[in-house]
């Protein structure tokens, strides 16, 4: 029987809750009992041949193609900046919507489907929200998106033309606005998936599979991920485990909790020691999609992170911009909220906590094209010309050396 987990006391729940925490406010998990039969299937989507791993059904009147993402060498020029040689990009901005989301919205709306909800909510800064909104177009079933005001408008617009209702609100800040929406769901009886919702992080699973397929079985050392609700680094990890659990492999990576040092609430902590997040609250950081002060659920994450080693590093604004333009300068446009992982690890490496030769992966979690106010903050340099100085002009720039050539 299927059932939610509680995951630091372990109270249990029906599977079918509406709420996202237990009462307690500790995170859901749905409870991964029985893997010891589990095997991988046959079948040409990764949830055909994951099934045995999934709490819900997934087909195709549902998935839009998600997932399938390359993972790639970083190339010499990241390998050099951070020292280290087998570093490897899982480009999840390579999803429908162009963010890694869309694994976890992938079963969210499965979940809806299955229980024959109409409508479905979610609370975002506006990669969730997009998601959702595609993913309930494409299931027919309504999104409710409630974002922040400092949303980027490029995401709020892609919500809408999804057909999503968007509803902006005002509040002192995420966390407190997240909490207030997240306790309207028993009483109106609507599901408001979170970040660090239990189905969620059954999708985001499913990218662990997907690495477990492409590396032939190899776990990395260490994965990286900019973690802010906490629902994709759980995830991930849950993946590897259940791996280990039905026998498939033998050992799981070491996450990379990574934040802005802005809003670096579990960071801190697991650099301090502590068991407790202390909120962080009127923050703000260019990687405006990792902003959580306060994550609901989040103190797992801190007893998993010492009881598995797991690294933790903040990056400051600077650091985030410079590694936009260095993972820019070897081909990937990412958001800036994704480009954090590069600085981090080049941090741990310096610090002698990743070694030269571990092999290291980071999640590219977003494309660069869904923020694009950022570049107000990175020079953009064009040369302007006209048809009569286009000659002159060409010549110009085939005598100079190129731009951003410092890398
Ligand atoms: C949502 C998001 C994150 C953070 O993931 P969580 O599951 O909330 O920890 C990181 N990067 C991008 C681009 C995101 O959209």
């Amino acid at each position: 029987m299927k059932r939610l987990r509680s995951t630091i006391s372990g109270q249990v729940f029906p599977f079918e809750r509406i709420e996202e925490f237990a009462g307690n406010g500790e995170s859901l998990e749905v409870a991964a009992d029985g893997l010891a039969g589990a095997r991988v299937r046959q079948g040409r989507r990764l949830w055909e041949r994951f099934a045995d791993f999934l709490p819900v059904v997934i087909d195709d009147e549902i998935s839009l193609g998600e997932g399938s993402t390359p993972l790639l060498p970083a190339g010499k020029a990241l390998s050099t900046f951070t020292g280290i040689a087998r570093l490897l990009l899982k480009n999840e901005t390579m999803n429908p919507t162009w963010s890694f989301k869309d694994r976890g919205s992938l079963t969210s709306i499965a979940m809806a489907r299955q229980m024959g909800e109409p409508v479905t909510a979610t609370i975002s800064t506006g990669n969730m929200g997009h998601s959702m909104a595609a993913y309930g177009a494409r299931a027919g079933i309504r999104a409710v998106v409630f974002v922040p005001r400092y949303a980027p408008a490029e995401k709020i617009r892609a919500m809408a033309i999804h057909g999503a209702t968007v509803v902006r609100v005002t509040a002192p800040d995420y966390s407190m606005m997240k909490r207030e929406i997240l306790g309207l769901a028993s009483g109106l009886n609507l599901r408001v998936v979170s970040g660090n919702g239990p189905i969620r992080a059954e999708g985001y699973k499913l990218a662990a599979f997907e690495m477990y397929e492409q590396l032939e079985g190899h776990v990395p050392d260490f994965i990286a991920v900019p973690t802010s609700a906490c629902g994709h680094i759980r995830g991930l990890f849950k993946g590897y485990r259940e791996l280990m659990e039905a026998g498939l492999t033998g050992r799981l990576p070491r996450m990379i909790v990574v934040q802005a040092a802005n809003v670096n609430p579990l960071v801190s902590a697991i650099r301090e020691g502590r068991d407790r997040i202390v909120p962080v609250t009127g923050k703000e950081t260019v990687a405006e999609a990792i902003t959580s002060g306060d994550p609901p659920g989040g103190a797992e994450i801190l007893l998993k992170a010492r009881h598995f080693g797991w690294l933790a590093e903040d990056v400051t604004e600077e650091e985030i911009l410079d590694a936009q333009r260095r993972l820019a300068g070897a081909g990937y446009f990412v958001e800036p909220a994704a480009a954090t992982s590069l600085a981090a690890v080049g941090k741990l490496r310096a610090a002698g906590k990743i070694r030269q030769d571990d092999s290291v992966v980071l999640m590219l979690t977003g494309s660069g094209l869904k923020d694009m106010s950022v570049f107000a903050r990175q020079g953009v340099e064009v040369v302007e010309s006209d048809l009569r100085s286009i000659r002159g002009d060409v010549e110009k720039i085939l005598a100079s050396s190129p731009p951003g050539g410092v890398y």
